[in-house]
């Protein structure tokens, strides 16, 4: 799989992944909803390169988590889990992630009427996903 390149609506801001996951991850959780931006794309290392940063901003929306957008046009940028640095990139920045399955739906527990999923991938609730996470080492006030 190539780089992955993608772009905010008013291209300002541009994303390169260099070794992009072969899917996207969704989370459902209301704070994501109420963000506007469920479905990520990720990668594991590699290379990210990040342009126009002058008009990346950053909201910090919990102990544990960052939510950045561009200052011009309010593009949802990313996630980022502050423990790790890792970044869930919004998958719609990406023309090229249009094709990629879903490998896994988490917080599917707290998912709206009208955001429900077909399809046989990876559910996890919320309670699963904090579990897993504290048994990782993390915690959450
Ligand atoms: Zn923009
Ligand atoms: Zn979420």
């Amino acid at each position: 799989m190539g780089t992955l390149v993608g772009a905010c609506l008013c291209g300002a801001v541009t994303i390169s992944l260099s070794e992009p996951k072969p899917h996207i991850e969704v989370c459902q959780c209301t704070m994501c909803r109420r963000w506007g931006g469920a479905f990520f794309a990720g990668q594991d290392g590699g290379e990210v390169e990040i342009a126009g940063e002058a008009h990346v901003r950053t909201f910090q929306s919990s102990a544990w988590a960052e939510r950045a957008f561009c200052d011009r046009c309010g593009s949802h940028l990313w996630f980022r889990f502050l423990p790790t640095g890792y970044c869930s990139f919004c998958a719609g920045l990406f023309d090229a992630s249009i094709d990629k399955p879903i490998e896994k739906e988490i917080f599917c527990d707290e998912a709206a009427a009208w955001t429900h999923l077909t399809g046989d991938h990876d559910r996890k609730t919320g309670a699963e996903i904090i579990a897993e996470a504290e048994a990782a080492g993390f915690t959450f006030e």
